[in-house]
């Protein structure tokens, strides 16, 4: 059993037809000096003219110096493709990496991308050339100028099929109709999903695209292109058993296919040719033709083409009985098996490579980017953590704040509280029970050291009839009066006090008898001679003073207080307006 074929593409036939058929279809004129002018002209005349097109490529190299930064960017990829289209793949290759590496215009790095892509796959570098596809892939959703689309497309469609990722060249040579540039048809997005079905046995020679991909070629004058459609059918018609029809089409076709000149349509309809014959027991026409299959083969190649070639005549040999003649085809079988199975199984494992390598960043960038959120995730809960505590020092200091100001506020208020409930409402002094605990204090405190004080009591005189007369309100005003009155003469060490109504006791403290009877003397006369007044009406008043002295009556406060009262009994008894003190020898002393 004959293993057919299963492609018929080969980088170089696409790179010619990517360029068109090489008969020259237009003439420019190139007059013009204009280096803008004269790019257009060499991009316009690039696939339809290539004699032209390097005339013109000459004369831009005389106007380098002249030229703009982009405008030589696109000058180098134009003359990449020269070089490239001529065979000098090393050359292109370092003009296309500088554009790659320097041009400003994502379009023209995109399509120096794409003629770099088939440069490596025709040096059968194909590691670097499913690297360089992963990338365009990635690109493509950014590259939107329909030429440089198309070209990228293009090349990932026939890398991809080139790798046996049928599926997705067909994917891409699909997307290509939907970016045909000026001047382009679907001729090739065609040509390119055909050898993609061809490839992954999706195709029958009653496929209707076949014909249709031959009237878009014909009618767009690519007959390189349409004969590859026609080389498929025929070699549809030997899978399908149908030989007559492929030597009928085969036979059809040769004009064209040698007048095109395309090495590997005239090698590989010569082959389909020998195999048609061989299925049809022609076995000396089947040897003639795989025989000058062979010969067109330059020394070194390797080809499925010359494969199937050497394996037919091996069979025939060996079939006729020419044993020597059979083992020498099949050793030449055998090295150009091997080399294809080679050069087969170097693209598969190139493109996985490239897809590990892919699958390896790609886990490399995820890693990355989760660890990247686990850090980001630590600095925000750090940062939460850290306004936290600060909420909670700041709570802390101001529950702490509002603690010490109520503590502060309380112990005010107790205060307040304690001295005015120390404090008679009225006149401000010593209330009687206070006057009488602080009296007591200060005479214990006096007896220790031997010290004098005299204790005095004061009654206002008739002040019934002040109030009677004049009003409580006056009455009021009048006891204030004579609180004060009474201030004056007062030290701050004296106690003062308000025993009842108008009765009005005075702690002198340090004070001997003598001196407590001048004080208690000026006090009298100053409250009887100060006229007390308000709102225009005057009062006349004069108090009874009784004195009692530590000097004569001892330290116990019990006793000065009925000694003093009993003083102020006798100076009422007396006529009022008087002071009287107790005497050692009890005898009253009017002062
Ligand atoms: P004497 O000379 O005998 O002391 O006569 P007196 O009128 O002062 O004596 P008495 O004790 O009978 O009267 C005291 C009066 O003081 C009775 C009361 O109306 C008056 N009084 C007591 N406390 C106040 C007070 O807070 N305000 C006023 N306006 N009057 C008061
Ligand atoms: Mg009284
Ligand atoms: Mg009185």
């Amino acid at each position: 059993m004959l293993r057919l074929p299963s492609r018929f593409w080969s980088w170089p036939v696409m790179i010619s037809m990517a360029m068109g058929s090489l008969v020259p279809h237009c003439h420019a004129t190139t007059s013009a000096s204009d280096p803008a002018i004269l790019l257009d002209q060499a991009e316009s005349l690039q696939r339809k003219d290539h004699s032209r097109f390097v005339q013109i490529l000459a004369q831009i190299h005389n106007e380098v110096p002249h030229l703009t930064p982009e405008e030589r960017w696109r000058f180098s990829y134009l003359d990449a493709w020269k070089n490239a289209f001529e065979g000098n793949y090393s050359k292109s290759e370092t003009q296309l990496h500088k554009v790659i590496d320097h041009a400003d215009s994502a379009i023209l790095v995109a399509k120096a991308s794409a003629l770099l892509l088939t440069n490596l796959g025709i040096n059968r570098r194909y590691e670097e050339a499913f690297t360089l596809a992963n990338r365009l892939t990635a690109e493509l959703p950014q590259i939107r100028d329909p030429g440089a689309r198309y070209l990228v497309l293009m090349n990932l469609s026939q890398m991809l099929d080139f790798s046996g990722q049928t599926d997705l060249a067909l994917k891409y040579a699909r997307m290509m109709e939907d970016s045909i540039p000026p001047g382009e048809t679907r001729c090739l997005p065609l040509n390119l999903q055909i050898a993609a079905l061809y490839n992954s046995k999706q195709l029958t020679s009653a496929d209707p695209k076949l014909q249709q991909t031959v009237d878009v070629c014909t009618a767009a004058q690519r007959p390189v292109a349409t004969n590859s459609t026609w080389l498929v059918l025929s070699s549809l018609y030997l899978d399908e058993n149908q030989p007559r029809k492929a030597m009928e089409l085969l036979d059809r076709i040769g004009p064209s296919v040698r007048t095109n000149q395309y090495h590997d349509h005239m090698l590989s309809a010569q082959v389909e040719r020998a195999q048609a014959h061989a299925k049809l027991g022609n076995d000396n026409e089947a040897r003639k033709a795989a025989l000058s299959a062979v010969a067109m083969s330059r020394p070194g190649d390797i080809s499925e083409w010359l494969m199937v070639a050497y394996q037919l005549l091996y069979q025939i040999e060996k079939k006729q009985g020419h044993s020597a003649a059979a083992l020498a085809y099949y050793e030449h079988y055998v090295v150009q098996d091997k080399g294809y199975l080679n050069d087969v199984s170097a693209r598969a494992l190139a493109y996985q490579v490239a897809q590990q390598h892919m699958l390896v960043q790609r886990l490399e960038t995820e890693k990355l980017s989760k660890q990247n959120n686990i850090l980001r995730l630590q600095q925000a809960l750090d940062t939460k953590a850290v306004e936290t505590s600060r909420l909670y020092i700041t709570l802390l200091l101001v529950i702490l704040a509002s603690i010490v100001l109520w503590l502060f506020r309380l112990k005010r208020s107790q205060l307040r509280f304690m001295r005015l409930s120390h404090r008679d409402g009225l006149t401000g002094i010593l209330n009687h029970q206070h006057f009488i605990t602080e009296a007591g204090r200060v005479l214990r405190l006096l007896e220790k050291k031997l010290g004098h004080a005299c204790l005095i009591s004061i009654d206002l005189d008739h002040f019934k009839r002040v109030n009677d007369t004049y009003g409580h309100a006056m009455g009021d005003v009048v006891l204030k009066l004579a609180v004060a009155i009474c201030q004056q003469h007062l030290r701050p060490s004296d106690l003062f006090g308000r025993l009842g109504g108008e009765e009005f006791g005075i702690l002198l403290h340090d004070c001997s008898r003598k001196q407590g009877l001048d004080i208690a003397n000026r006090i009298r006369i100053a409250i009887g001679t100060t006229p007390m007044e308000q709102d225009g009406s005057g009062v006349s008043i004069s108090a009874s003073v009784g004195l009692a002295s530590t000097d004569t009556s001892g330290y116990e406060l019990q006793r000065l207080c009925k000694e003093a009262d009993s003083a102020l009994y006798r100076a009422k008894r007396a006529g009022r307006n008087r002071v009287i003190a107790d005497t050692e020898d009890g005898n009253l002393v009017e002062a």
